[in-house]
């Protein structure tokens, strides 16, 4: 996935040219789809290094390694992104120390982060976390109760809801790729004409970010790419 020889800036050029050139053959606006660092595994030196050469949005799956980093890397302009799954008591400091959350998939834990956003801060950026690949997978909420998820979470004070987030089953296809994100793009259009405000499509990976982008992803959500392989799960310290 990645040359061992290249440096963390070279990676990061490199994805950024592979995210405009996907831009550009879908005659999409160049700088339509966002880049999110996920730096999940990763120590903060790697994020450090990517932010010297540029990269600002970071994305986290697991809390307590995030709050980690998030101390060593105070003082820096990092927008944190939560996108791993959210247990009802990480709620208050997931609340308090990300920007965004793409992992929202149950109207409880969307109340409790509208509940414990800090009232000094702007509000909390959400995506709805969709399951578009039916059985083949366990997370997110069920496409035919998005909009009813989507209207109660637009209603929350201290939330801003921001658009749809997928993680689909893998393909090595490039065509059976595009159909998930086909999928979540037509439910962004229709929450859009129930006329909700949405702007943010939260899809694509490193192994499938030209079908994303092809599809009209807004923020493609790239560790591989840019940090390496990370260790099998079998292989992390406990
Ligand atoms: C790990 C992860 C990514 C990045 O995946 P890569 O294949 O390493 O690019 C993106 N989104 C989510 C939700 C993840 O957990």
């Amino acid at each position: 996935m990645r040359d061992n020889s290249s440096t963390p800036e070279e990676r990061l050029r490199q994805v950024q040219r592979q995210i405009d050139q996907a831009l550009a053959q879908n005659r999409r606006p160049a700088g339509a789809a966002a880049l999110l660092a996920v730096s999940k595994t990763r120590p903060a030196s790697d994020i450090l290094a990517l932010y010297r050469a540029g990269q600002r949005r970071f994305g986290e799956n697991y809390l307590q390694e995030a709050l980690g980093k998030m101390a060593l890397l105070d003082g820096y302009e990092i927008e944190w992104h939560f996108i791993g799954p959210i247990q009802s008591n990480k709620s208050r400091d997931i609340a308090s120390h990300f920007s965004w959350v793409h992992s929202v998939e149950r109207l409880k834990i969307a109340r409790r982060l509208s509940e414990q956003r800090p009232d000094g801060l702007p509000p909390l950026n959400i995506c709805l976390q969709v399951n578009v690949s039916g059985e083949a997978s366990k997370s997110g909420c069920r496409l035919d109760e998005l909009p009813r998820l989507a209207a109660q979470v637009a209603t929350l004070p201290r939330l801003r809801l921001r658009g749809l987030m997928a993680i689909p089953a893998p393909s090595d296809d490039p065509t059976a790729q595009r159909r998930p994100f086909r999928t979540l793009r037509e439910a962004l259009e229709q929450l859009r004409g129930d006329g909700l405000a949405l702007d943010t499509l939260s899809m694509g990976m490193s192994a499938d970010l030209d079908a994303a982008i092809a599809e009209g992803a807004t923020l493609v959500r790239i560790g591989t790419a840019l940090f390496g392989s990370r260790p099998a799960k079998g292989d992390l310290l406990p």
